[in-house]
């Protein structure tokens, strides 16, 4: 099943539990517009190379397009259009006057000098400059993507905006000001009108949403105490491992180390390390390392003092089937699949990853009573908090690091609340309760032609 067909499944499946208007269905089954360049940069030794890129829109029923931009080798038009409907399922799950879209280029950037990356980054935003602005589609970082990319481009798609081109082919430029040109694109360095608090939001949401669901077991835990039946048992300092050490797997694993949850396993695309006495990692130490030494490796360093006998490394694969409380996919889309997900031993996942969790998983995973927090939810901190950013640069406001965090903890309290209460109502799992919310809402957005 191809990635796209993936979230076509999740989504057909949450619209006949709630009966969804088949034509509502079928808007948003098909993306509204997918867009495919060719961009030609000139490489340090003189040659010249291509690179395929993309962006597809989703749906803009509900607000601009928005939605990251990933530079990934194995980015194509498939995957490209399954992460846009995530993106419109996420954007109305957190409730956001936003649609969905998504954007990439085929690229392996660690391939890329500085200053080729740089070329590839203005490119794009000069290739898709048209269908890009703050009213229209706002881009923000995805994989391999962070916030000095963001930088380039908005500075490129300013320059653009403010006249040169505009004007040279006789058509008007821009009547917005520069803090409205930078709402174009979110997840920037605050010195490119960044928001504070962007950079860690969808680690720290994916935390915040771990916590609010540890309230609700430990009410349903009291329940089931109460009627004599077994407790839900979750250990009260619960194991963590987490798959993928970039910007949301950092900020999620600080956030939930610094809570007292135990990491005993992290990893990257070179493998894993793992905490053979589950006494639990410090993620800082481990960034450290991974600083130093250009991997993770299978030693824990704290300063320069390395232990290599308490700790040990394993693969990516092995990462998935430890006999943790909580997993949390945190790299790519499809890592679980009908072929490890009888072999997973957590009790609860926590989607960080968009789409990590096949369908045919997902059935094998319910059966054996684990407990999937969907990305559309788990990860929706990253959105919520680029739609703060927006919001300050379209009014030239700036929040501080306390309120934007405020803002977002309360916005995906009130979102899982929403999801676990819908949960309880169909009888459904919260992947299904989260689209059945997000479909709720766009149901009220989506126009369509009457036959
Ligand atoms: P990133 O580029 O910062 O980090 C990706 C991490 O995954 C790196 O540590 C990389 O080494 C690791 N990785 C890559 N391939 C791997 C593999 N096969 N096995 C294990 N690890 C592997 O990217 P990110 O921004 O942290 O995004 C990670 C995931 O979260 C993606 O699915 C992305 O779509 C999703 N997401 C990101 C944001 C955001 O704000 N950045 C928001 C929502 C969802």
């Amino acid at each position: 099943m191809s990635t796209f067909q993936s979230a076509l499944t999740q989504l057909e499946r949450a619209a006949k539990l709630i009966n969804l208007d088949p034509r509502i269905l079928k808007v948003l089954e098909t993306p509204e517009h997918l867009h495919e360049k060719t961009l030609t940069i000139k490489m340090d030794n003189g040659s010249e190379q291509e690179f395929h890129a993309y962006r597809v829109q989703h749906n803009n029923s509900r607000g601009p397009y928005k939605g990251g931009i990933r530079f990934h080798p194995q980015v194509d038009m498939d995957e490209v259009k399954a992460l846009a409907l995530w993106m419109t399922i996420k954007t109305a799950v957190v409730d956001i006057p936003f649609g969905g879209a998504k954007g990439g280029i085929t690229v392996d950037p660690k391939k890329l000098s500085a200053r080729e990356l740089e070329e590839l980054s203005r490119q794009y935003a000069r290739a898709f400059f048209d269908i890009l602005g703050p009213d229209k589609d706002v881009p923000a970082p995805d994989v391999n993507t962070n916030p000095q990319i963001m930088g380039w481009m908005t500075d490129e798609y300013a320059k653009l905006a403010k006249g040169g081109e505009q004007r040279a082919k006789g058509s008007t430029p821009y009547a917005i000001g520069p803090t409205q040109l930078q709402a174009t694109f979110t997840g920037k360095s605050i010195a490119h009108g960044g928001s504070e608090g962007r950079e860690e939001a969808t680690g720290y949401g994916g935390f915040v949403v771990l916590e609010a669901l540890r309230v609700k077991q430990r009410v349903k835990s009291l329940e089931q105490r109460a009627n004599n039946s077994t407790p839900y048992a979750l250990r009260p300092t619960p194991t963590v491992a987490v798959q993928g050490f970039g910007n949301v797997g950092y900020f999620f694993a600080e956030h939930a180390h610094r809570a007292g949850y135990k990491l005993i396993s992290i990893s990257d695309s070179r493998g894993a390390i793992l905490d053979k006495r589950t006494l639990g990692m410090d993620p800082e130490n481990i960034m450290k390392t991974k600083k130093e030494r250009g991997t993770i490796g299978g030693c824990y360093c704290i300063g320069t003092v390395c232990d290599c006998e308490n700790y040990t490394q394993i693969s990516n694969e092995e990462i998935l089937e430890l006999p943790v409380d909580i997993l949390v996919p945190a790299a790519l889309e499809g890592v679980l699949h009908k072929d490890n997900a009888h072999k997973v031993k957590a009790k609860i996942i926590l989607e960080m990853a968009n789409g990590p969790t096949t369908p045919e998983a997902e059935r094998i995973l319910l059966e054996r009573g684990t407990l999937i927090v969907p990305d559309v939810l788990a990860n929706a901190g990253g959105v919520a908090t680029s739609y703060f950013e927006w919001k300050q640069n379209m009014a030239g406001e700036k929040w501080n690091k306390a309120q934007v965090l405020a803002q977002l903890k309360e916005k995906l309290e009130y979102a899982f609340t929403e999801v676990w209460r819908t949960a309880q109502e169909l009888h459904t799992d919260l992947r299904t309760a989260a689209y059945a919310v997000a479909l709720e809402r766009l149901k009220q957005a989506v126009t369509v032609t009457r036959t």
